[in-house]
């Protein structure tokens, strides 16, 4: 089941390869794809070895910002976008509240099925972000950013209440978890078993899919928020550091899946930012550099093998200044 659909998302079926015992090699090195949104998922995990850790811990970065779109929430365009027309549920537009990068996933969902989408966007987020959704044929429009995500909610909600477009409601939707099992299957393919894993909270989609999977096989669960987000009962606020943190607990998050959350503070997570592309040559986001920082407080709970995902990478946030943290390395 699991080679068929990774078959299925290269473009040739499993039964033309199932006899060839190395038909995974096959699917890892192939390079040459029928269309571009075949290149969203199967993406790279990278040792990082730069870093002091336990003896007897081995870390693993997944880079999201290999996929299409440039991150992690490409999956989730996908599945929301082909979930909501195989329910018969799309007419001709989209509508969703995002921050940048769900808003990017579903604009090439979009674009591949030949939808509008308009997405509301508190106006402070990174305008990198904005371009690329423009670019790719999304219509933006600016919610004040004092009031944080639920007014861009509100708003988009409106919008689908009044024009009947299909609102993706990213923050409720079961389908968003579910958009991450394809993430769960490549790490199990690759690493085996897995004893910690890492992932930041914007909406919590990522965590709770893999959470839901991993935390039966005894893996421990570590979910990362910046100051200012309500997870760890703090209270709610603003920060710098971009696609992650919640205002309101999503009605997806099972406490019981959660084994320890880390709150992280923006100086330190583009401390961290700085820091992975000093060591290791990496330049990610800064929502990997608290999910690295969170990382590493948490190695010493595990034996055997952590994996962090890094949702996107640097560049959507030069105009955020992410490489100017405070301290030097
Ligand atoms: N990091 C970045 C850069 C993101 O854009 C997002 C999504 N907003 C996340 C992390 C968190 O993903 P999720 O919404 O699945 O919690």
């Amino acid at each position: 089941e699991v080679m068929t659909g990774i078959a299925a998302r290269h473009g040739f079926s499993y039964e033309s390869i199932q006899f060839n015992p190395f038909a995974h090699l096959q699917i890892l090195k192939k390079k040459t794809f029928k269309k571009p949104t075949d290149l969203i998922g199967s993406t790279p995990l990278v040792e990082l070895t730069q870093f002091d850790l336990p003896a007897d811990v081995r870390l693993f970065a997944k880079l999201e910002m290999y996929n299409l779109g440039g991150s992690v929430k490409d999956r989730l365009g996908q599945n929301l976008v082909e979930t909501g027309i195989q329910q018969g549920l799309i007419q001709n537009e989209v509508v969703e509240a995002t921050a940048g990068n769900t808003g990017i996933g579903l604009a090439l969902a979009c674009q591949k099925y030949d939808l509008k989408l308009k997405v509301f966007v508190p106006e402070k987020f990174s305008v990198e972000k904005q371009e690329i959704m423009r670019a790719l044929g999304a219509e933006i429009i600016h919610t004040d950013s004092s009031l944080g995500m639920v007014e861009a909610r509100r708003q988009a909600k409106d919008y689908a209440d009044k024009t009947g477009a299909y609102y993706a409601n990213q923050f409720e939707t079961a389908d968003n978890p579910a958009s991450y099992d394809s993430l769960y299957q490549e790490l199990k393919n690759e690493l085996g078993s897995i004893q910690m894993i890492v992932a930041g909270a914007g909406s919590a989609g990522t965590f709770t899919g893999l959470a839901e999977r991993m935390k039966p096989e005894g893996t421990r669960t570590v979910i990362v928020e910046p100051e200012g987000s309500i997870l760890n009962g703090g209270p709610s606020g603003s920060h710098r550091t971009e696609g992650i943190g919640v205002e309101v607990w999503p009605p997806f998050l099972k406490h019981d899946l959660i084994d320890s959350i880390e709150t992280i503070s923006d100086d330190d997570a583009f401390h961290m930012v700085k820091e992975l592309a000093a060591k290791e040559g990496l330049l990610v986001g800064s929502s990997s550099g608290a999910a690295m920082a969170a990382a590493l407080h948490q190695a010493k709970h595990v034996q055997g093998n952590i994996v962090v995902i890094f949702p996107d990478a640097s560049d959507r946030y030069i105009s955020q200044q992410i490489f100017k943290s405070k301290g030097e390395l």
